[in-house]
């Protein structure tokens, strides 16, 4: 295994590969609620985001073990394959939100404590590093009793590299 495949299978994405895709800009661009990001290119045997999505925007896995791929025209932005993911690995990322130079992410949090709206917080990349601050527009559990779903305006320029966010204690 190259380096390069050993960090894309650790989850620090290096390039794009079936299960680990971007959406095509031009879409993104307009796609009011945002469209999913998911970066789960192993194949294991999980499947959750597929059969939850209510558009067949993950096409439904032939085999278990399958990476996801997406049908992006499908795709509404509800945020339920964050919130069932158990490997946190789906993400929905909004362009036509937040001001000016932002985006919108949607991003599992399972930490206390829990962002509330209006908050300002940490944004985490992939290794755990602040790398700037967001801010909380909601907090929503698209499946109750799961993970909870927090929408956090953050940098449109950093919007590949945040994937977490963390309370600031005051
Ligand atoms: S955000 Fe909603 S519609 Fe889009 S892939 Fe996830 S579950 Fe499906
Ligand atoms: S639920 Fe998450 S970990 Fe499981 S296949 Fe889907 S994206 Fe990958």
């Amino acid at each position: 295994m190259t380096d390069k495949e050993r960090l894309f299978n650790s989850g620090i994405l290096v390039e794009s590969r079936p299960g680990a895709e971007e959406p095509p800009l031009s879409l993104w661009e307009t796609k009011k609620n945002g469209l999913v990001v998911i970066e789960c290119p192993q194949r294991i045997p999980c499947n959750p985001c597929a059969s939850s999505c209510p558009t067949g925007a993950i096409i439904p896995f032939d085999d278990i073990n399958d990476t996801p791929r997406i049908d992006y025209e499908k795709c509404i932005g509800c945020a339920k394959c964050v919130a069932i993911c158990p490997g946190l690995a789906c993400f929905v990322i909004d362009l036509t939100a937040g001001g000016e130079g932002k985006a919108v992410i949607k991003l599992p949090h399972e930490m206390l404590p829990r962002p509330e709206k209006g908050e300002e917080v940490s944004c985490l990349n992939r290794q755990g590093e602040a790398v700037a601050a967001g801010t909380v527009v909601a907090v929503t559990e698209p499946l109750k009793d799961r993970t909870v779903v927090v929408h956090v305006e953050v940098p449109r320029a950093l919007m590949r590299d945040i994937r977490a966010v963390k309370v600031v204690k005051k």
